[in-house]
């Protein structure tokens, strides 16, 4: 095996860290460059919220000189995103905004955005998910196509990634690395699961739509806090991140914190979806399954509330998908 950073053989067995990948010396190097990034994320985390908002703007502000008027905001309608649009739009109000409507919001959220649209002047465009045929996806079609979206993206994809191996050798190796990673996990490996739905139903119709504009770049509200492989985005490429991956990203809330978000609503009185005062704290899609587990306000989970707060929609998920549930030995 080689070093996966400076490609210098590896003797068996005396690899070091995840997947055993890196030599001592670089392994010993990118662990003290996390560590210096985690504690500079924590100092950012720290500033107060007068602070956080002149650096976001600043962060703005650089991806508009580089990119000019092809950039955009990548819109969920959920708060994180509202307070973002509302920062942007200090800089340039008429900015472009894309929203995929993945076919499973929930109508508290298509109801803000109409708001937004009609009566708050935001620049929107709202775009719908379709294949290459011109065929219309919709959460059914893609949990029939490629399996649901359950627990977290990182299980579904090495679920999705054992289910479709060819090979022998790849199939064992994919169940060694449930094994490893997610040895919880391993008894539902033969489910239909799969990571693919947030790339066909939101990612890839935005990009379509925001490529076919001659857009170069995305303003993304997305928190570092808000997940493991979000913070150790930040750690190896900050927050404006351009010509360093296939697409130009700006995310200049990643060190707000929710309690910030929540702040700033206060400060400038911002409206934001009806969805946050029913006992939800994300607006996401009302079917997904992603951190379902964790996902608890007052003792239920995302579909338990469903139940009370949107009773047809809960009936919906039993009739089409109530096996699959069950299967996962997920309460509703
Ligand atoms: S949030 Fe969940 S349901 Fe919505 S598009 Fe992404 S994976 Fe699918
Ligand atoms: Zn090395």
């Amino acid at each position: 095996m080689i070093c996966k950073i400076c490609s210098q053989k590896i003797e068996e067995g005396l690899g070091y860290g995840k997947g055993k990948i890196y030599c001592k010396e670089c392994y010993e190097k990118k662990r003290e460059f996390i560590k210096s990034r985690k504690y500079k994320l924590e100092l950012l985390k720290s500033l107060p919220l007068d602070l956080k908002i002149i650096k976001t703007k600043i962060l703005i502000q650089e991806a508009f000189d580089i990119y000019g008027s092809n950039i955009y905001v990548s819109y969920s309608g959920g708060k994180d995103s509202t307070v973002l649009s509302h920062l942007v739009r200090q800089l340039q109000p008429n900015i472009l905004h894309i929203f995929s409507n993945t076919t499973c919001e929930y109508p508290e959220t298509l109801q803000h955005i109409n708001w937004e649209k009609e009566h708050n002047g935001m620049n929107i465009l709202i775009v719908k998910p379709y294949d290459k045929y011109k065929k219309p996806w919709n959460f059914k079609r893609v949990v029939k196509e490629d399996g649901f979206p359950m627990y977290s993206k990182d299980v579904a994809n090495a679920i999705r990634t054992y289910r479709r191996a060819k090979s022998d050798k790849t199939r064992q190796n994919s169940i060694d690395y449930i094994t490893r990673r997610f040895k919880r996990f391993l008894s539902y490996k033969d489910l239909n699961i799969s990571d693919k739905c947030c790339e066909k139903l939101k990612k890839t119709p935005i990009k379509q739509a925001a490529r076919k504009l001659g857009m170069q770049c995305a303003i993304l509200g997305i928190l570092a806090e808000e997940s493991r492989q979000r913070e150790l985005d930040w750690m190896n490429y900050g927050c404006n991140v351009f010509n360093v991956k296939k697409d130009n990203q700006c995310k200049p809330l990643s060190f707000w914190t929710e309690n910030d978000i929540y702040e700033y609503i206060e400060l400038y009185n911002l409206k934001i979806s009806k969805l946050y005062e029913m006992g939800y704290e994300r607006n996401g899609c009302m079917f997904c399954g992603f951190g379902i587990e964790y996902d608890y306000n007052q003792g239920k989970n995302r579909y338990e509330r469903l139940s009370i707060t949107h009773p047809k929609m809960h009936k919906y998920l039993l009739n089409n998908f109530k096996d699959i549930l069950d299967e996962c030995n997920i309460t509703y």
